[in-house]
């Protein structure tokens, strides 16, 4: 800009300041908490993800990361009906903070996922699915109906896609970048493009350790597909998002994968603390 138009430019900057934009809220679509079932297991005889995820151990590490909101899902149990309940217990007492999912088992909980879940989100304000494994017919089915988001840990990433391209009305939300800890580098390109081609897949970042694929991810997919997670507490909040930071996104890419996908998928109101 010349000289000349920086002056004429200068007055309109000043008296025409728009309101400073409120800031994009931060979203973690993976976190973890309450009792599993090795709840209450002496300290180091279990694994971790088996005991207890204290939701404050979680609120401090949102709080130190920037985090505004949650969603959290039940640690590893047999069956889901009790800590999904737990799940809906730390969403009433800190409603602000935390957006509560339903866990459930494929197999040990087969025939009773529908009536559970239909529960757990319209009685008890549930509002989307996590799992391991591929989610079958029954949950789809009631994914469907009461327009859930489906975030899945799979195995592995192929019979997932299937799934996805099978079910066009559900959105799939495929946790690690398709490999957890970049155990298989090439999970997280099966991944990479099974969400450039399909439009209800989503990516979420949590627990990449190489971090490249990240980069690619970031792009390679549309910034509307990408979602941050963290897998916290255990994989740590604070760190995680700072591999997002890392990416140097643009910053409407980076509100976008930091809440603004979460916030369209999960339909909440976007306006910030
Ligand atoms: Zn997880």
């Amino acid at each position: 800009m010349d000289r000349r138009t920086f002056l004429q430019t200068m007055p309109a900057l000043m008296t025409g300041l728009p309101e400073p934009p409120r800031r994009s809220p931060v979203i973690d679509v993976h976190c973890h908490a309450g009792r599993g079932m090795h709840y209450g297991a002496k300290p180091d005889t279990a694994d971790p993800w088996t005991t207890f995820n204290d939701p404050r151990w979680l609120l401090e590490q949102a709080d130190a990361a920037g985090v505004d909101r949650c969603v959290i899902f039940p640690i590893t149990n047999r069956t889901y009906e009790r800590a999904n309940e737990e799940i809906a217990e730390y969403v009433r007492r800190w409603p602000e903070r935390f957006i509560g999912f339903a866990k459930h088992d494929p197999v040990t909980e087969a025939g009773r996922i529908e009536r559970l879940l239909r529960r757990e989100v319209e009685e008890f304000g549930l509002r989307g699915l996590k799992l391991h494994g591929i989610p079958t017919a029954e949950m789809l089915r009631t994914a469907a109906e009461l327009e859930l988001p489906v975030l899945v840990h799979p195995p592995r990433v192929a019979p997932l896609v299937e799934v996805a391209r099978r079910w066009p009305a559900v959105n799939f939300i495929l946790a690690h970048l398709g490999s957890f800890a970049s155990r298989d580098w090439r999970e997280h390109l099966a991944a990479i493009r099974a969400a450039r081609e399909l439009p209800n897949l989503y990516l979420e970042t949590s627990a990449v350790v190489f971090f490249p694929y990240l980069h690619r991810a970031a792009r390679e997919v549309p910034p509307e597909k990408l979602l941050f997670g963290s897998d916290g507490p255990l994989t740590d909040i604070r760190v995680e998002i700072h591999k997002i930071k890392l990416l140097q996104l643009p910053s409407s890419h980076e509100q976008l994968v930091l809440g603004l996908n979460a916030a369209r998928l999960l339909k909440l109101e976007t306006a910030s603390r």
